[in-house]
């Protein structure tokens, strides 16, 4: 059931419908958006966590945004949306439409794909959609935290400035297809890591990331409680969530 009204309980958090204004948009990369959200329902949500976006004014067609940057206290959060194609989908229409002083309707946040603040080392991995939930999660490490970290992205345009981006790998794919991407696996196994786990957040699309978990587990000995994952896409399929 889907409530208007504000409760205590976390799965009616989760639920709530939240009213809030697009304040700003920008076009920051070739082929990314950023669109700050701005309101007084902007409350508890942290960076990382994700949200459910209506995506359609006429119908419950919703959209899963992770939120990459936030200030409470003035009451704003960004998403950054990928715009992979020129075809006409639901999120991306919205995008291509989506003007500041827009009305915008979300649920949540939901989402545990957090920084885990005890971690002995941070290791992320991902390709360019997985750059939104590396800026909040190395945003919130402490200055003492060690990061480690693999990003493929198509071409340096695509690279997005966050916290400790220049402590990580980049790599380059060019044309290549970013599903089960083997370069990004070559890269990875390529990375010097210390000899004991810490927490690898592994986020983007679902068979690259299966592939990095798969490396890890077996060919480096971590165990699989020490990987977050989060897939944001996977060729073929609407709506990971
Ligand atoms: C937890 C979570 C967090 C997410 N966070 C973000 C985020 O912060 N920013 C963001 O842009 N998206 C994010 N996504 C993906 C987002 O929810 C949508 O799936 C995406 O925007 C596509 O929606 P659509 O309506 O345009 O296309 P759909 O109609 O849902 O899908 C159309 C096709 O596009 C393909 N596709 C989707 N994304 C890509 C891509 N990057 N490259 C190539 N093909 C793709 C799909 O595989 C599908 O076949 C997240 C998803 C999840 C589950």
């Amino acid at each position: 059931m889907i409530t208007e009204s504000p409760k205590r309980g976390i799965t009616d958090r989760i639920l709530m419908l939240r009213h809030v204004t697009a304040t700003e948009v920008e076009q920051i990369r070739p082929r990314i958006l950023r669109v700050r959200l701005g309101g007084q329902q902007i409350t508890d949500v942290r960076p990382g966590q994700h949200l459910r976006l209506k995506v359609r004014e006429d119908s419950m067609v919703l959209r899963t945004y992770t939120v990459a940057a936030i200030d409470i206290r003035k009451q704003w959060l960004d998403l950054w949306i990928y715009q992979p194609s020129d075809e006409s989908t639901p999120g991306l229409d919205w995008s291509r439409n989506v003007a500041p002083g827009d009305p915008v309707t979300f649920m949540g946040p939901s989402g545990r794909f957090v920084v885990q603040p005890d971690a002995p080392y941070h290791l992320v991995i991902g390709e360019e959609t997985a750059q939104v939930a590396f800026a909040a999660i190395l945003g919130a490490t402490k200055p003492s935290a060690s990061v480690h970290g693999v990003v493929e992205v198509p071409t340096p345009d695509e690279r997005l400035d966050f916290p400790r981006a220049d402590e990580l790998t980049w790599t380059y794919r060019g044309d290549a297809p970013a599903a089960q991407s083997a370069g990004l696996l070559e890269a990875v196994r390529a990375l010097p890591l210390p000899s004991a786990p810490g927490v690898a957040y592994l986020a983007g699309e679902a068979k690259t990331i299966a592939a990095i978990r798969t490396h890890l587990v077996t060919e480096r000995r971590w165990p699989r409680r020490s990987e977050l994952t989060k897939p944001f896409w996977t060729p073929g399929r609407k709506g990971l969530d």
